[in-house]
């Protein structure tokens, strides 16, 4: 990490190492972000609010708040390879709560969709797996079909076994099909990838 290291014992008494990360300029990546995502990350003014009630918080390296300020320090890179923006729920609570009214999880959104273009490797590769499994079947069927979404993961995760006390359960239950449904507009469906796809081929401006 850039920045320049201090003891701030040198001035409380304790024995505690303090990093002052000096901002970069306007970096090409947060313009970036910023087109993508069509919000201003200087608006941020580091309150916590969408911390405060983001229920995957705990589990984030990098919750909404400091997402937010990495950005604006130009950490980006730290944020591309983060889990954060993979154990993003997409529930858009930071997004209410924010008094600028920045949707967050637009921001996050966007740092992921450059982390796939640019092929970053992630700290939660079960978890992009996982979406791209889900992505496949949905643009298969238009719907997911859970018994192929948790099998394949399974088999890609190589766990074939894992889960299988929730699957008992789903299937005594009812609650889990074992023939593939699809919807009646499943071509429609592909029609939507293959335009999000040409979409997502357009790189975003970095002015
Ligand atoms: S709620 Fe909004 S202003 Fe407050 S830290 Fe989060 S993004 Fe920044
Ligand atoms: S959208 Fe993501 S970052 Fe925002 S509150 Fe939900 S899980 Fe947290």
């Amino acid at each position: 990490m850039r920045g320049l290291s201090f003891y701030a014992g040198d001035w409380v008494g304790e024995k505690m190492e303090t990093q002052i990360v000096m901002p970069k300029p306007y970096s090409g990546f947060l313009a970036q972000v910023e087109a993508l995502s069509g919000q201003k990350i200087y608006r941020c003014n580091q309150c916590a609010k969408c911390t405060a009630g983001c229920p995957a918080a705990q589990d984030m390296d990098f919750p909404p708040r400091r997402a937010m300020r990495a950005l604006q320090l130009g950490l980006g890179a730290e944020l591309l390879r983060s889990s954060a923006i993979w154990t993003c729920l997409y529930c858009r609570t930071c997004s209410v709560r924010c008094p600028m009214e920045i949707d967050v999880d637009r921001v996050l959104e966007a740092v992921r969709l450059l982390a796939v273009a640019q092929g970053q490797p992630s700290l939660e590769a079960r978890v992009v797996g996982f979406h791209r499994i889900f992505l496949r079947l949905l643009r298969w069927g238009g719907r997911i079909y859970d018994l192929g979404l948790g099998g394949w993961f399974n088999l890609s995760t190589g766990r074939p076994w894992a889960n299988m006390g929730l699957f008992v359960a789903l299937v005594s239950k009812g609650r889990m099909s074992f023939r593939p449904l699809k919807v009646k507009a499943s071509r429609e469906v592909r029609a939507i990838f293959a335009r999000v796809k040409g979409m997502e081929a357009t790189p975003p401006s970095a002015s």
